[in-house]
């Protein structure tokens, strides 16, 4: 196998291009050589960090797009400690409710609909949740 055959991945968008490529091809960042995984925590770590705003409603969706279950805790998590953002919490049921498959959703959007502090929040997960159970 050789080095252009073995992918890397953004650690700000999460593409998947060659690990010859210095540049991601989606958003133009320089490669860091990182695997999956480590990109996704990259961007989990922004989300919870430095990122604000849009930006991050913009990161929920990139990680959401990836249809990963195993990101879904880090993004309830994330979701209940943002408890006062309704956009980001809603953004991340979206992201629950159209992506991730299977007892990971379920059990991430049975968590929000029991435990965040908003009312729409809670109302939107269990709405999605009556599409599942
Ligand atoms: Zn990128």
């Amino acid at each position: 196998m050789t080095a252009s055959s073995v992918a890397q991945y953004c650690g700000y968008c999460l593409a998947r291009f060659k690990a010859n490529e210095s540049r991601c091809p989606e958003c133009h960042a320089i490669a860091g050589g990182l695997g999956y995984r480590q990109a996704q925590q990259a961007l989990l770590g922004a989300l919870t960090g430095r990122a604000i705003g849009e930006r991050r409603v913009h990161l929920i969706r990139l990680i959401g797009n990836r249809a990963d279950a195993g990101a879904a805790p880090a993004l309830v998590e994330f979701a209940l400690d943002c408890g006062s953002d309704q956009v980001e919490a809603l953004a991340v049921v979206e992201c629950l409710d159209r992506i991730l498959v299977g007892p990971a959703r379920l059990d991430a959007l049975r968590r929000l609909n029991q435990q965040h502090p908003d009312d729409v929040v809670r109302l939107t997960a269990a709405q999605a949740l009556t599409r599942y159970v």
